[in-house]
Formats: C-alpha cells, sequence, structure tokens
C-alpha cells in the first residue's frame, strides 16, 4: 500500500478518450489557435520594438499546451486496436507536420524573430534556458528555408519537406502493420522453443499440419536462435528483409530529397546539415570515428567468425560459408556450449512483472524517486471522467504515479504507462514515448509529464508468467531509463523536456544504465525463479519440472557468472553489425553529387556494405547478387529521425562507458551519485548544451578510452 499522501497526484493524467472524430477536431482547433496567436504576434509587433517577451515567449508557450494534447493524437497510431483510430491519428499527425512545416516557412514571423535575435541572442537580462530557445528557434527557421530567397527555389524546398514528413508517417505506417509471415511445418520449425511454437496460428485445409509464423520479435528471434533447420532460418531470415518492401521506394525518395533539400540550403549533403548542430558538428568527425572503430573492430570479427565456423562445422561437417542465417543460431549455441549460458534457464529468473518491480526499485534508491501503481479503485478517483478506463489506452496497460522521496522533498514527478506485450497493428519493437512532457506554466507552476513504454514481451498464461531473456532485461532497463529521463527533466520549455537533447547524446544515459545489467549484485538483486510468483506457479513449476521441489528463488552465482562471462563474446561482430548500420546510414546521406544519389541502388549498398564491414555470407555468397533483400525498407531508424544519426548508438557509447567507469563502476547503487547524475545530467534534458551537461558531470572533457578498453580494442 502507498502512503496516503502518494495517492492524490496534483495533476490528473491524460485521458484516452479520443475517437477518429475528436482527434480531427482537436487537431483543427490546435492548428487555427496556433495560427491564430501567429497573426496576432505578427500585427501587434514591430520588428524595431521586437522583444523575447512578446514573441518567442508566447509562442513557446502555446508550443507547450499544444504538446500536451499533439503527442497523444499522434501516439494512437502505435497502440491503439481500433484501425480507424490509428488510421486518424496517422492522418492528423501528417497534418500537423504540414502545418508546423507551414508555420516554420513564415516569412513575416520569422522577420520578427531575426530581430529579436539580433537584439537579445547575448542579453544577459534572459535565463540561459530562454536563449538558448532564441538561437535554436532562430537556426530553425533558417534551416527550414527561410535563408532562401523567396521564389521557386523556396517553394520547391517547401514541398520536399511536405512530401518527406509524409514518406516518413507512411513507411513507419506500413512497418506497424505489416503482417505477413510463413507457414511451416512441425519438422521445419525443429528446435524452435515449445512456448513459441504453441502460439502460432494452425493451419487449415492447405496448410493442414503447419503453423504460421510472423515476422513479429516473439516469432523471429527464437526462431533465428533456435531452429535447426538452416533452410528455415534462411527462408525466415529473407522474408524478413523482404517484408515491407512497399517501403523500398519510398526510402529511396526519402533519400534523394534530403539530398536536394540539403544542397538547396547550401550544405553539400544531407549529413553536413543533420550533423552541424550535434555533438559531432561535422560527417567527417563521425566518418573518421566509425572508420577507426572499423579498423579496430575487423580482426575481432574475423576471428570470431572463424570460431563459429569451427561450431558450425563440428555441427553439420561443412563450413565453407558462414551465413547470416547462421549467426545468431551459432552465436546462441556457442554461448550454451562453451559458456553453459543457458538463456532459457537464466529466463526462468526474469519474470516480467517482478523484473520491472526491481527496476524501479533500483531508480527508486538510485534517484530518489518513488513509483506507486495505479488499479482498479484508485483509477477512478483520479481519472477526470470517473472512469478508471480512461486513463489508458488499452487493459493491459499499467500506470504508476511517480513521486520524489521526503529527501527529495515528496513532490509529484509524473506518470509512467507500461504496455507490455503484442497487439495486432501495434507498434513492433520496444521504445519510451512521451505523452505529456513537463514545463513551466504561465503563471510559473510545474506541469508534470507522462511517458510511456511500449514494448512487445511475450504475454503470461496461467502455466508461466512472462519470462525475459537477459537482452530483453537489458532492452527493458534500457527504454525504462529513456522513461525516467523522460519523468526527472525540469525544463521551462517543453522543447527542451527529457530526451528532446541531441541525437548523439541521447542514448548516452540508457546505455550508461544497461551496465547494470552486468553487475552480478544488480543481477541477483533483480532475479527472482518464477515459481516464487504465485501458489499456482509454484504448482505448475512443479509439473513441468516434474519435482517437489523448488528452486533457489534469487538466480545462483554459477548462472550469473555465465551472463557476465559472456557479455563480450562475438561482441565485434556485434558491434560491425551497428557500424554496418551507421557507414549505410552515412553512405546514403553524403553522396558525391545528386546524380549520385538518384542512381544509387540503396538496397545493392545496404548488402554490400553488411558484407564488406562484417564479412558474414549472405545469398551473394551463393552466386546470387547483392539485391537479395531490402534491409533498409525495414529500418525504421533512418526515416523516424535517426537520418545521419545512427552513429550516435555508438559515439554516445563513448560518453556512457565514460560515465559509467568513472562515476558508478565501483558502486552502481550510490545514491550520493545517483542524485548528482539525476539533477546534474538528466534533468536538463536539452536545456543546455549537451557537452556543457557531460562535461560539469565528468569534471572533464570527455574520453574515448573507457569505451575502447571495454570493448578491448584499445
Ligand atoms: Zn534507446
Amino acid at each position: 500500500m502507498a502512503p496516503a499522501k502518494f495517492k492524490k497526484p496534483p495533476q490528473a493524467p491524460p485521458l484516452f478518450t479520443h475517437t477518429p472524430e475528436s482527434l480531427m477536431k482537436n487537431t483543427d482547433r490546435l492548428l487555427s489557435k496556433n495560427k491564430g496567436l501567429i497573426d496576432r504576434i505578427v500585427a501587434d509587433v514591430k520588428p524595431e520594438s521586437a522583444e523575447f517577451k512578446d514573441v518567442l515567449l508566447p509562442m513557446a508557450q502555446d508550443d507547450n499546451e499544444m504538446s500536451l494534447e499533439s503527442h497523444i493524437i499522434g501516439f494512437y497510431q502505435a497502440v491503439s486496436t481500433d484501425a480507424k483510430l490509428r488510421n486518424a491519428s496517422t492522418e492528423t499527425e501528417k497534418k500537423m507536420d504540414e502545418y508546423s512545416i507551414e508555420a516554420s516557412m513564415r516569412e513575416d514571423i520569422f522577420g520578427l524573430v531575426d530581430a529579436v535575435f539580433r537584439k537579445q541572442k547575448d542579453d544577459s537580462k534572459l535565463d540561459a534556458e530562454s536563449r538558448r530557445l532564441l538561437e535554436k528557434d532562430h537556426k530553425s527557421y533558417v534551416r527550414m528555408g527561410l535563408g532562401i530567397p523567396a521564389g521557386e527555389k523556396r517553394d520547391r524546398f517547401k514541398a520536399i519537406k511536405k512530401r518527406l514528413s509524409e514518406l516518413s508517417i507512411t513507411f513507419q505506417k506500413n512497418l506497424n502493420e505489416e503482417s505477413g509471415g510463413i507457414w511451416f511445418t512441425p519438422e521445419e520449425l525443429d528446435g524452435v522453443p515449445e512456448d513459441v511454437t504453441s502460439g502460432l496460428k494452425k493451419g487449415e485445409g492447405e496448410n493442414a499440419g503447419k503453423m504460421y509464423l510472423t515476422f513479429k520479435y516473439p516469432d523471429l528471434f527464437p526462431t533465428q536462435k533456435y531452429c535447426k533447420v538452416q533452410a528455415t532460418r534462411k527462408k525466415v531470415f529473407l522474408g524478413n528483409e523482404n517484408k515491407c518492401n512497399a517501403n523500398v521506394e519510398l526510402f529511396k525518395e526519402a533519400i534523394v530529397l534530403r539530398d536536394e533539400a540539403a544542397r538547396l540550403l547550401g550544405y553539400p549533403d544531407h549529413a553536413t546539415f543533420r550533423i552541424e548542430d550535434k555533438m559531432a558538428k561535422t560527417p567527417a568527425t563521425v566518418d573518421d570515428f566509425l572508420g577507426d572503430l572499423k579498423k579496430r573492430l575487423a580482426p575481432g570479427g574475423d576471428k570470431e567468425i572463424a570460431k563459429l565456423k569451427e561450431l558450425k562445422k563440428a555441427e553439420t561437417g561443412e563450413a565453407d560459408q558462414y551465413f547470416l542465417w547462421d549467426h545468431r543460431f551459432y552465436d546462441t549455441l556457442m554461448l550454451e556450449r562453451d559458456f553453459q549460458l543457458d538463456q532459457n534457464k537464466i529466463a526462468e529468473y526474469f519474470p516480467l512483472q517482478s523484473s520491472i518491480e526491481g527496476m524501479l526499485k533500483i531508480f527508486e534508491e538510485l534517484f530518489g524517486l518513488h513509483f506507486v501503481k495505479i488499479d482498479g479503485e484508485d483509477r477512478a478517483a483520479i481519472s477526470e471522467s470517473g472512469k478508471g478506463d480512461d486513463i489508458v489506452w488499452h487493459q493491459d496497460v499499467q500506470v504508476f504515479s511517480v513521486w520524489d522521496d521526503e529527501a527529495e522533498g515528496s513532490g509529484f514527478v509524473g506518470y509512467l504507462y507500461l504496455d507490455l506485450h503484442p497487439r495486432d497493428g501495434k507498434y513492433g519493437h520496444a521504445a519510451n514515448f512521451n505523452l505529456q512532457p513537463g514545463f513551466i506554466n504561465e503563471n510559473g507552476t510545474r506541469r508534470y509529464p507522462a511517458t510511456a513504454l511500449v514494448c512487445n514481451f511475450s504475454k503470461p498464461t496461467p502455466k508461466k508468467p512472462s519470462l525475459l531473456k537477459h537482452d530483453e532485461v537489458v532492452t527493458l532497463f534500457h527504454e525504462l531509463g529513456h522513461g525516467i529521463h523522460d519523468l526527472v527533466s525540469r525544463t521551462i520549455y517543453s522543447r527542451f523536456h527529457g530526451t528532446s537533447t541531441v541525437r548523439d547524446f541521447v542514448e548516452a544515459p540508457s546505455q550508461m544504465l544497461e551496465n547494470w545489467c552486468w553487475t552480478p549484485s544488480q543481477i541477483a538483486g533483480l532475479s527472482k525463479h518464477w515459481s516464487y510468483l504465485s501458489d499456482d506457479y509454484a504448482a505448475a513449476y512443479k509439473a513441468s519440472a516434474n519435482t517437489d521441489r523448488l528452486p533457489a528463488e534469487a538466480m545462483p552465482d554459477d548462472l550469473i557468472k555465465s551472463i557476465i562471462s559472456t557479455r563480450h563474446i562475438n561482441d565485434a561482430l556485434f558491434n560491425l553489425r551497428q557500424l554496418h548500420f551507421g557507414m549505410f546510414d552515412m553512405s546514403v546521406h553524403e553522396p558525391k553529387s545528386h546524380a549520385a544519389i538518384e542512381d544509387l541502388d540503396a538496397s545493392a549498398l545496404y548488402n554490400r556494405l553488411r558484407k564488406e564491414i562484417s564479412h558474414i555470407d549472405g545469398p551473394e555468397a551463393l552466386g546470387e547478387d547483392y539485391n537479395w533483400g531490402n534491409g533498409q525498407a525495414t529500418f525504421g531508424h533512418l526515416i523516424g529521425g535517426y537520418d545521419a544519426g545512427y552513429y550516435g548508438y555508438l559515439s554516445s557509447q563513448v560518453y556512457s562507458t565514460d560515465m559509467f567507469y568513472s562515476v558508478f563502476k565501483k558502486d552502481p547503487m550510490d545514491g550520493k551519485e545517483g542524485r548528482r547524475y539525476r539533477h546534474m545530467v538528466l534533468e536538463k534534458g536539452g536545456s543546455q548544451d549537451e557537452m556543457q551537461t557531460l562535461e560539469a558531470f565528468l569534471g572533464r572533457k570527455p574520453s574515448t578510452k573507457p569505451f575502447l578498453e571495454e570493448l578491448g580494442v584499445a
């Protein structure tokens, strides 16, 4: 039971009672209010007397208000079970994007912003966050083409921006709604765990006796890891690489248009445009970083392949080639054979629900937080409609109110939502979505954030809870880390709230937290054998294991050791895979000329680079050309905002490893350092220069050494 004072948050949670019609209506209302505001500012304020408080402040405040509704309007497309609502969400998001492009290209308001910028960019009477807002807003108008003289070129730029926004939304929609799969006989699925096959759709008629394996993670990963039939793994691998071919053209169109837009703005390419305001500043810095890493990792990757080939040879008698569809299988087998890493055994100690509780406890101790689950009557009590169901978008969703602990002042922090299991039409990966950002209201009070974790872990059954593999534990902790970043952030403007930092920093806090999942004391603390969750589960365990004794409740030391000892096994190949994504991303965004990007065969480049970087064989090793698959069409990142930014996953590891090694490694549960981190890093969001945040926390400039040491390539 939560203490009574934690029962009633000072701010009601958002309601999820929208209909397709209300989404449309609300969107129109928000947009016309915003337009009215800008029209009024333009009519009332003259450039000579324009000041921050009359131009940027009211616009920022309207942004704050608008974001309370707009994020949720766009959120339904990722989570609603109602296709009409998903479509309306997609449509209204398109409309909002179009409007915001329109608004950010208004010459009249830019004239005023420009005047304020000239007058007040160094005005010490403005607080630092407001000065940053002024600088960033001004720059974003310039980047939206207002530096291009009005006329044909500017109109073309505007049309490109609109089209790019449509492309991004359609691309993601195609991915979310992808529902392909392949029929297999039980023999073809030999080795795939029973808890996966038992959940597959059974065939009738011509497919009688077969099972339908989809490309969703809970089907895909276990098949790639455990299916003993190479032909099946190959089919599934190729099927997955070709599951969303409708996106091939959209991807191509996007990279061509991005290049054209960058050139219209006077940049040599899209990467230069994207990276100038990031921590890396220039594509050359990124290319050098990735190139150096590739050189350092390549020998390790080859060694790993040689060992994996030996294993394949021992298993099958032949191993001239080591294929992409072999990799997860032999990687898993090696970990089990050579390192006694039994993923399924380990998963028995990570039931989803108790793991989440354990993770929240870590955040409580480290950051001085308090999570209160809101169930049943309590939901109705805080719901503005009086109905408990209205505060969630689906009955499976869990809600928490989050508070500061006593030492932190017992104040309200925000709402956390967990939406954990797959559903038709639901976003297919694991990610954190901001539902409502925090900011300072016009009257000076604080608006508190609401943030959601959307994941796809298998559903519990009466006989067995949902169990997490160790890598899923890491993913969950990582995504929760984004959620915590989103919750504890305290900025003046919603624009800088939480994870609204530069792309090449945003992953660092979550990546740093992943280290907790590789620390013995933390693994032990998180673990709880599933048979201890309830009497029914205890009975089910005894029946299934044919024993009358339960195993130890916490994970035994030898299992923990096996996890730790395997952290870097085949790690060069893992990082080379990340490099492949990063280098492909850079390649398509820094072509030598516009003609080069128009002529580019992105699929062939994607597959060729993969071969060149990882040295793992694909169908090309069997005599096919490089057009055997379209992985870029399934790669939401490069369309959804990580364009010329995927390298950030690797480069922010430099920062995260540095922070972990120098501050938390000796004691990950050091509450004093945890609170210092919370207030100096997480709380700042994007409200100050990220390098400044990092250097202030470290007390020095960041170093790449810990990262290279951790990879064993220093
Ligand atoms: Zn992340």
